[in-house]
């Protein structure tokens, strides 16, 4: 099977998003990560432009990658300047990288025009500086950029760019589509024309300003490149770079082509969703392979569908990525859904069980309010067991009470809650606790008042907390819907809450998050108990 490699660009060309910045510890972890998944070529950052980068080169030496090459990134020598004397070329040496890439000109006219040096000149300075490299450096990457515009501008020019790259003891020449603006056809086109002018391996670099970074860089592929340079997710300036996620799982999963071993290829996923993490970004649902709605199903005749076979409505089989099949609870929820649902929570159901239409009624009124569950998937298997079991909760609230005070302009607000609530045996605890907010007092002081009861509350930690407000009209007085999100050692769940009271919606997904806590750690005692010990096996 043939190797495609792969050379991430997420730390120079990725860090360019205008929303999207590492700190120097980011770049180390996703630096790890990327070794980890087996990416072969790591450029970390351009050291002739800022201190961070430069940082990161000193640093990442003594990561212990074991499979990547780290490489430096930066441009061709000044015209008319020696390499010797070049600031950025000494900066490149300085990082002590086994791989160099350098960017240079091949489309004619900018040269002309922006540069304003003669073509031939342009030619020596890709010579020089790549010569004056190879001299110092393994592996030496020439970037061609501009080489698809400067191609269909003058094919000669750019094909004898990058033929002075070749001669010059480039180890690879990396055809750019800067501008992000060629379609497949001409990138497979001039892709074949450079293959026929020099023997030198041949990489592609995708912009997607026509959103087809990816389609040309598997064009690109396809017509004997053996490297694609991108970025995990997309990231990079304008529009974006080649999402690398994307190419991979086509490049492996469509045409059998090798990136990664199938192990890793089985983590896309997660390090895509590690990288948007550190990028502080929510990961795009609608992600290819990777998106949480890539595999998602909502119509109750397609839930049907993909339960008999789920090649009708899915092109791969979504864990190849370490994605997974969803049915989605909607308003379009037929019986179907709910009995997969409750399949994945152990549950099996009968869909004609009368229990099946309660728990659909139930759950339709629910989202005609504005509860989602898609997210909440902890607050679905309670409601699930209230309708199916009657499961009750084990504590009952007889009320609380939060009071938030302000005593000067430049004074923080201090607040303070106390709650009463009924234990499992009738005990009435009474508690009050003080927090940085309303939210935030009201969860310590249930947690105060239950961990009397259950001390296994206190393993749980509040992970995270999104507002959402719904719908566009109300202003202030909107429904807001609160999703919480809470783990302890072995999980993490979602559960969520309504209301027009941003405390209530805030009170019913923190009851439920504790609420789900006690259930699911019950279940597991059940469990346990009913798997009788085997005899011979010790201690
Ligand atoms: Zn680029």
């Amino acid at each position: 099977m043939s190797v495609i490699q792969l050379y991430d660009t997420t730390l120079r060309d990725g860090c360019q998003s205008e929303d999207v910045s590492f700190t120097l510890e980011d770049k180390l972890r996703i630096a790890e990560r990327l070794d980890a998944f087996g990416v072969h070529y790591i450029e970390g950052g351009w050291p002739g432009s800022n201190p961070r980068d430069a940082g990161f080169f000193e640093r990442v030496r003594h990561l212990n990658l074991r499979h990547a090459r780290v490489a430096a990134f930066g441009s061709t020598r000044r015209h008319g300047i020696t390499c010797e004397a070049d600031h950025n070329l000494g900066m490149l040496l300085r990082a002590e990288t086994p791989v160099v890439t350098i960017v240079g000109r091949t489309w004619d006219l900018p040269v002309e025009r922006d540069l304003r040096i003669a073509l031939a000149a342009n030619l020596e300075v890709i010579a020089d500086s790549v010569a004056y490299l190879r001299r110092h450096v393994d592996e030496v990457i020439f970037d061609a950029e501009h080489f698809f515009d400067g191609y269909r501008s003058s094919p000669d020019f750019a094909l004898a760019c990058l033929r002075a790259a070749a001669e010059a003891g480039a180890t690879l020449i990396c055809l750019c589509d800067t501008r992000g603006g060629s379609i497949p056809d001409w990138v497979a086109t001039a892709t074949r024309a450079a293959r026929a002018a020099v023997s030198v391996p041949l990489g592609i670099h995708c912009h997607n300003d026509a959103e087809l970074a990816v389609a040309n860089s598997i064009a690109a592929v396809q017509a004997g490149a053996v490297q694609v340079q991108g970025t995990i997710n997309g990231f990079g300036e304008r529009c974006g770079n080649a999402n690398l996620c994307s190419v991979i799982a086509n490049l492996q999963l469509k045409l059998g082509l090798s990136c990664v071993p199938p192990e890793a290829l089985a983590t896309l996923q997660a390090v895509a969703h590690c990288v948007d993490e550190l990028a502080n970004r929510e990961p795009d649902k609608r992600q290819p392979y990777v998106g949480i709605s890539a595999f998602a199903h909502k119509g109750g005749l397609h839930v049907a569908a993909v339960q008999r076979m789920r090649e009708i409505y899915e092109h791969i089989e979504p864990g190849l990525v370490g994605n997974r099949q969803r049915v989605l609870l909607s308003d379009l929820s037929g019986r179907s859904n709910i009995v997969y649902k409750a399949r994945e929570f152990g549950v099996d159901l009968d869909s004609h069980d009368p229990a099946v239409r309660r728990l659909l009624h139930e759950l339709k009124e629910l989202e005609s309010r504005g509860y989602q569950f898609e997210g909440a998937e902890a607050s679905f298997e309670l409601l699930m067991q209230r309708a199916l079991h009657g499961h009750e909760r084990r504590f009952r609230l007889i009320g609380f009470r939060v009071i938030d005070e302000k005593r000067a302009e430049h004074e923080a607000p201090l607040t303070e809650a106390t709650i009463m609530l009924e234990g499992p045996d009738g005990e009435v605890e009474h508690t009050a606790a003080t927090g940085n907010g309303p939210v935030h007092a009201l969860d310590r002081a249930l947690r105060k008042a239950l961990t009397k009861f259950f001390p296994e509350i206190e393993e749980v930690s509040l992970l995270d907390f999104k507002v959402r407000v719904l719908g566009t009209e109300g202003g202030t007085g909107a429904v807001v819907r609160v999703l919480i999100e809470s783990g302890d050692s072995r999980d993490r769940w979602g559960t969520v809450g309504v209301s027009h009271n941003l405390i209530e919606a805030s009170w019913q997904a923190l009851v439920d998050a504790l609420d789900y806590k006690l259930y699911k750690d019950g279940k597991a005692a059940d469990e346990s108990a009913c798997t009788p010990a085997r005899a011979g096996e010790g201690p």
